[in-house]
Parts: structure tokens; sequence; C-alpha cells
């Protein structure tokens, strides 16, 4: 407890807001497309880690392979960790990277938006002198699918992910997945399949960062990364701006070339940002 008093809160400022910014620009800029199980998706998964590890992170590349609708494919986990006490409880947030096979989409917000929020947080965590809990950030390949979401199309990262989080015994007190929060008009849902719980916590987190209503509960479901650590038994929560096109409703941006870095926002990686660090830090406690 004595340690939790003197530990300093993860705090997701204006500087990481724009190493966010400029990581998801360096992101799109480098490496599209970036699909799963393509040598693409190899180097973005490269990048990615030495982004995280020019930010202080202890990041490595998790690889393995597994069945897809055209056979087997090598996918490519980024992961780095922030150890504060071994048996001590870990939040984990991640994001993934890969785009939309097919389609020729940037995925400047769905897919990298949120890979840039999560080096802006490993900047804020590695700065950090004495974190309270122990941290787990994670790009992950292969959220999208190739034609239809089941056993063997789409969510391999996080299926892999959450397999090995159960493997390793370790105590995982949360499971935060981002989603497409990088528009410049941005409103946070929370789907329906994610923890009750969590959801009352993002909606808490969003009124004490001084963000009120801007992140609400959505009537539908919503396959994402969360699935794969709910599946496991893990307290999983997805965070997603499911609103993104040219008129309200419309989407029309979404998984299309149209998902360019123009229509993300430094403010509101910066928003998202101090929400997911603010639900870090109320889980850690
Ligand atoms: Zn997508």
């Amino acid at each position: 407890m004595l340690s939790f008093l003197l530990a300093t809160a993860l705090a997701f400022s204006e500087a990481n807001a724009r190493t966010a910014f400029a990581s998801a620009c360096n992101l799109v800029a480098s490496c599209t497309p970036r699909d799963a199980g393509t040598a693409r998706g190899h180097f973005a998964a490269n990048h990615l880690r030495n982004a995280a590890l020019l930010q202080g992170a202890n990041a490595r590349i998790e690889t393995f392979t597994a069945p897809t609708p055209v056979g087997m494919r090598e996918f490519h986990n980024v992961v780095a960790e922030w150890e504060v006490c071994p048996t001590g409880k870990w939040v984990v947030v991640v994001s993934h990277y890969d785009t939309k096979p097919f389609v020729k989409c940037p995925g400047a917000n769905d897919g990298a938006s949120t890979c840039g929020i999560l080096i802006g947080m490993a900047q804020a965590a590695s700065k950090c002198r004495n974190l309270p809990g122990n941290l787990m950030l994670m790009w992950l390949d292969g959220e999208e699918c190739m034609f239809a979401y089941g056993p063997s199309d789409g969510l391999w990262g996080s299926k892999e992910a959450a397999m090995r989080l159960k493997t390793s015994g370790r105590d995982i007190k949360s499971v935060i997945c981002l989603d497409m929060l990088g528009d410049a008009n941005l409103k946070i849902s929370l789907p329906r399949n994610t923890n009750a719980e969590l959801r009352r916590l993002a909606i808490d987190c969003a009124r004490r960062t001084g963000h009120e209503g801007l992140v609400t509960e959505m009537r539908e479901s919503v396959k994402d990364d969360h699935l794969p650590f709910r599946s496991l038994g893990f307290s999983a929560v997805d965070l997603i701006d499911f609103d993104y096109g040219s008129a309200p409703g419309l989407n029309d941006y979404w998984h299309t070339s149209r998902d360019t870095i123009d229509k993300i926002s430094t403010s509101s990686l910066l928003i998202a940002g101090e929400i997911a660090c603010e639900m870090v830090n109320a889980l850690w406690r």
C-alpha cells in the first residue's frame, strides 16, 4: 500500500498525444498496406516494435501461425511490459494494427490511431518514475477478417494473446481494447458484449477527465479484439467510435480508401488517451 501511495499515476499528456499522432502518421506512411499474414504485416510489426523501443518500452514480437481461409499464415503480435510487482495484478491495453484485406484501406483510424495512442502510453509509462501497477500494451495482428468472422477468420492476434495470457498464470485484472478513436469528430461507444463493470468505469473515467457524455453505451454488440479475451474468462471492454464517415450514420470512411490520416486529430487521441490512462489507474487501485 505504501508503495502505491508513493507511486505516480499514469497520465496521458499533450506531448503523448503528439507522439500518438506522429506514430499513427508514420505507421500509415511506412506500412500501408499491412494485412495480416503478409510480409507487409510483419514489416509493420517490426516498425511498431521499434517505435515502442524508441519510447523506452521493453517491447518484443510474438510470432505464431494459424489457419486462415487461404491456408496457414504467420502472424506477429507486439507486446510491451512494465512489471512493477511480479505477483501483482496486470492491466492490459490492446489495439490492432493490421489493415482490412482486399479493400486498399490505409487504416488511419481503423488501427493506426489507437496504435499511436499505445505508443503515447508507452512513452508515458516509460517516463513515469513509480508506476503504481503492472502494465502490458499489445499491438495485435489480424483483427480484420478476410471474408467473415469465424474460427479460422479474424481476431487471430487477440485469440493468440488471450491464450498466452491464460497459460502465463498471471493475475490479469482487465483488458481494455481501443479501436477507431482518432476520428476528429470523436464519440466513444461501449458495445453491449463487453464487461458491464468496465463500461461503467469507462463512463466514469470520461467524466473524471472532463469528457462527460463523450463515452456512451451502445445497444449493439461488436466483433472486435475484446471477444477472445472474454471467451477465456477475462474481464474486457472495447472503446470504439463506430460512426466514421462524411455524415452521421454513414460510416463511409470505414474499410475504404477514405480512411486516411487527414481524418485523425491529435485532440481526439489526447481525449482517448486520457480516458484510457484514467481507467488503467482506477484498475490498479
Ligand atoms: Zn476494421
